[in-house]
């Protein structure tokens, strides 16, 4: 294996000092080892000026290079190109490799191979690792060597694969320097602050950095045997709501399955849940890496032919969404959620965005975008998998006539309403069965509730029925699209 005097590690999306593929890589072949982070202007540039993700990143970084700092390092933090920083930094260090972890993400391995031309030309190294999932790429195929469209088939491969290979898959990556390995940032390097970097200084959504991630798993550590049976209520704690360090890596995914596996073997039913799910997420970057396509198309080309709703009419309806004020209890305490701390529970993202394709005709795309400029866990391949699995245009589609029903899943899912009271007080006084969908309560159940439809709370803004009728129509050119095709499934 080729040794290097100097190496550049490039931070992403792996804001950890531990078990971090690249970092042990690098401390393992190099002399000397600096660590860099930039904030990419190509990314920061398209941003609102207040971001509770930057807020995460940028508190994660001051834990990242405190640790890197008491082993005798430091993270040096740019803001600039990163297709050109990256390059010229690795100049400006001396260093003969730069070495980061994979990222799946078109954008992002777009840039990456723009740096890595750019480092060649200098003579430079550039060399990246698996890191953010378990197995990507071609790692888990179908029989016939395809990638997997189907979630199930996809997860027995995967757990096949785990148990053939689960001491290489998940053996950490241990990231520990010698003395005076890791190097010093250069004296004029400094950490920008957030309002150095242009944005306004808010708090983190919830507790930042390696610290916060492992005090989230502890935390959920105790109810992971529950998960199953809690997961789907939105006014439990049911959830690990790790999604944000397992976005930045401020948690290690091959830990998290060790544990999740730990409790398995114990016989835990809410573990095995839980890695049901962690095993989703490396489906959708599978699905994103092997069809690029889908982040502006359907997965299923046929469901391109679908002509959605668009207008004034339109936008009306998509702003009700976004602001919470459909009238349906469940939909605005879920988009308020959302809005007011960056976070929507999993069944709450099912619900609403089926919601806004099934009952208004939206274009999931509207919606998706809306999710990724609000979503503290923000990311393509979950996000786009996730609108495109309640649209019924991806892989793993569920069937487009089945459409969620608004009340019933409110009923089903918060059956006392403590969530749509947490997030709707103005409702707060009707009772409970007549939470779930307000304009059917009689007229002195209002009145003695203190509310008038269309006032402190609005009358529904479309009929679920009417308006499932309509999905049936809309969707009704993919039948035909596939006859056409000569397709008959
Ligand atoms: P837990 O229930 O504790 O699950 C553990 C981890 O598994 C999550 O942190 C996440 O990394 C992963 N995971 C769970 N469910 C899924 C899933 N369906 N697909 C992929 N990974 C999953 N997840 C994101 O991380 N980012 C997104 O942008 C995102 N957008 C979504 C949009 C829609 C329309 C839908 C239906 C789902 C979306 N999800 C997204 C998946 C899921 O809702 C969140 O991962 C989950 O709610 C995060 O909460 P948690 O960490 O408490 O999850």
């Amino acid at each position: 294996m080729q040794g290097f005097d100097k190496t550049l590690v490039w931070f992403r999306r792996d804001l950890r000092d531990f078990d971090h593929a690249a970092l042990h890589h690098a401390l393992a072949r190099s002399r000397k080892v600096y660590c860099a982070f930039v904030f990419d202007t190509e990314i920061l540039d398209r941003l609102p000026r207040r971001d509770r993700r930057l807020a995460f990143i940028h508190a994660a970084l001051a834990e990242l290079d405190t640790a890197l700092r008491a082993a005798g390092g430091g993270l040096i933090v740019r803001h600039a190109h990163a297709v050109d920083e990256i390059p010229r930094l690795a100049e400006a260090l001396g260093a003969d490799a730069v070495f980061a972890n994979h990222d799946y993400e078109p954008s992002a391995a777009a840039r990456d191979v723009a740096v890595a031309s750019r480092l060649s030309k200098a003579g430079r190294i550039w060399q990246s690792f698996k890191d953010q999932v378990i197995f990507e790429r071609d790692e888990v195929l179908s029989q016939s060597g395809k990638p997997f469209s189907v979630f199930t088939p996809y997860k027995n491969a995967w757990l096949k694969a785990l148990h053939a290979t689960e001491a290489a898959s998940l053996r950490p990556y241990p990231a520990d320097p010698l003395p005076g390995q890791l190097a010093l940032p250069p004296e004029t390097a400094s950490f920008p602050s957030l309002s150095e970097l242009g944005f306004e200084t808010v708090e983190p959504p919830l507790p930042a950095g390696m610290s916060g991630g492992q005090a989230l798993f502890d935390d959920f550590a105790e109810r992971m045997a529950d998960y199953d049976r809690a997961r789907d209520y939105p006014a439990l704690k049911g959830p690990s709501y790790l999604s944000v360090h397992l976005r930045f890596g401020t948690v290690s995914l091959r830990g998290l399955v060790r544990r999740a596996l730990e409790e398995m073997r114990l016989g835990s039913a809410g573990a095995a849940t839980w890695l049901s799910e962690l095993i989703w997420r490396d489906f959708y970057f599978m699905v994103l890496h092997h069809h690029p396509q889908v982040v502006d198309h359907a997965f299923k080309p046929e469901y391109d032919a679908i002509e959605w709703e668009s207008g004034p009419h339109a936008d009306a309806l998509f702003e009700a969404w976004c602001s919470g004020r459909t009238g349906y209890p469940l939909i605005d305490a879920a988009m308020l959620q959302l809005n007011q701390t960056g976070y929507m529970h999993n069944r709450l993202r099912m619900v609403t965005a089926s919601f806004l394709v099934k009952d208004f005709g939206i274009d999931w795309r509207r919606g998706e975008r809306y999710f990724a400029e609000k979503l503290n866990d923000y990311d393509l391949a979950a996000n786009n998998g996730g609108w495109q699995w309640a649209a019924s245009t991806g892989c793993d589609a569920q069937p487009y006539f089945r459409i969620f029903n608004p009340v019933t899943q409110s009923e089903r899912f918060d059956p006392e309403g403590k969530f749509i009271k947490r997030y709707l007080p103005a409702l707060a006084g009707l009772p409970t069965k007549n939470l779930h969908a307000p304009w059917q309560a009689p007229a002195d159940v209002l009145r003695s509730a203190g509310i008038a439809l269309g006032e402190q709370y609005p009358l529904p803004v479309v009929q679920h029925d009417e308006a499932r009728k309509r999905t049936l129509e809309r969707y009704a050119v993919v039948k035909k699209a596939k006859l056409a095709a000569g397709d008959e499934d």
